[in-house]
């Protein structure tokens, strides 16, 4: 299977500058119109892979109430199709998975998207 690189930026709220790693995107992905579903598994992989690494990078905090963040929710948004492809994820440290700041979290990205570009996130 053919690869191309990929740039893999994560904004973090809260913090100036983005993390970014980078890696490899399969080039059946980087088509004008790729197939939906691979995209999103390989988002999904691309997430889980530096998740842990991320979170252990600093001490996060809450990107709502200030507490202690336990976890971050991702919202990436694929640019497969450009010369260079890459990955914008916008990263929220939550304090709770499943807790106030978490459901807020994801309001405000999906409220975010609509204005953006009227397409929802990937669904991570
Ligand atoms: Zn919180």
């Amino acid at each position: 299977m053919s690869t191309k690189p990929l740039n893999y930026e994560i904004q973090v709220m809260g913090r100036q500058q983005p993390i970014v790693y980078k890696d490899a995107v399969p080039a059946s992905l980087t088509v004008a119109a790729p197939p939906k579903d691979k995209t999103v598994a390989f988002l999904a992989l691309l997430i889980k892979k530096y998740h842990d690494e991320i979170m252990k990078s600093q001490a996060w905090k809450c990107w709502k109430c200030d507490k202690k963040a336990t976890s971050m929710l991702h919202t990436p948004m694929p640019y497969l199709h450009l010369k260079e492809p890459m990955v914008t994820d916008i990263a929220q440290p939550i304090c709770c998975n499943g807790g106030v700041c978490d459901k807020e979290g994801r309001l405000m990205i999906e409220e975010e998207m609509r204005e953006a570009c009227g397409v929802g996130p990937a669904g991570l």
